[in-house]
């Protein structure tokens, strides 16, 4: 068996679970598989254990997978998040597996391997994918993910993502000190003007201590404004 193979036999390298959420992937009650690894930095990232590719890993895919046999008539489906679940080769696999074993396959991203996602695409029956600033800030982009490139690599995996017809929903996390109100408008008229229909804007956790943002953020017109850019508009408190 050539290595490739064997590695995605193995299954993706985890990094811990969430056996039960129903806010992950919409509509749906699912379990959270965590994909240890991923090369960006952002300033915000609450899953920083998950970022070092070689960290120690948690239970092993074939365990996974047999828990989550078990679980079949409980749960919806399955998403794998991460850290970037498209760096791992192991992943179309085990999305093919969830299926099989009748849940639907969620996917969260950040657009980082915009090839890999548009051939993992297929074995997805939903994805969410991180819209980090305007599509057209490359600094911006730069500043929060602490890599240059960022902006054109999400621009290439949205049109990947819309090419493909897999369902999806946008997503952003919204930190006062790096996406002002009119960044956020910015922002959101692209991914209309780009067809995207349903969007989620996460509010970053404020610092540990500081309880919450201190100053109105986003102010309520930005937020009607946005939310008349899409069918479907979403609040997330962080
Ligand atoms: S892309 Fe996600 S996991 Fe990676 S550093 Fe940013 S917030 Fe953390």
């Amino acid at each position: 068996m050539n290595p490739a193979t064997a590695a995605a036999q193995a299954g993706p390298r985890i990094g811990g679970l969430t056996p039960f959420t129903s806010i992950d992937y919409p509509g749906r009650l699912s379990a959270v598989v965590y994909v240890q690894g991923c090369p960006w930095r952002c300033v915000y990232c609450h899953n920083q254990h998950l970022q070092a590719r070689a960290a120690p890993a948690g239970p092993a895919w074939p365990q996974v997978r047999a828990w989550l046999a078990r679980r079949r008539g409980l749960l919806d489906a399955v998403v794998f998040s991460g850290g970037e679940p498209t760096l791992d080769a192991a992943l179309p696999r085990a999305l093919d597996e969830v299926r099989a074993v009748g849940f639907a396959a969620g996917l969260h991203s950040a657009g980082m391997y915009p090839r890999r996602l548009r051939a993992v695409l297929p074995h997805a029956d939903w994805v969410g994918l991180d819209v980090k600033a305007p599509l057209d800030d490359e600094a911006l982009h730069e500043r929060i993910t602490g890599v240059s490139g960022a902006a054109s690599s999400v621009r290439q995996s949205l049109c990947a993502l819309i090419d493909s017809g897999v369902s999806h929903e946008l997503r952003t996390t919204a930190h006062p000190d790096l996406l002002d109100d009119a960044a956020l408008l910015r922002l959101a008229g692209g991914l209309a003007q780009q067809g995207v229909r349903n969007y989620a804007l996460q509010l970053a956790r404020p610092v540990e201590g500081s309880g919450r943002w201190a100053h109105d953020y986003p102010k309520p017109a930005t937020l009607a404004r946005m939310q008349g850019l899409f069918a479907g508009f979403t609040l997330r408190a962080g």
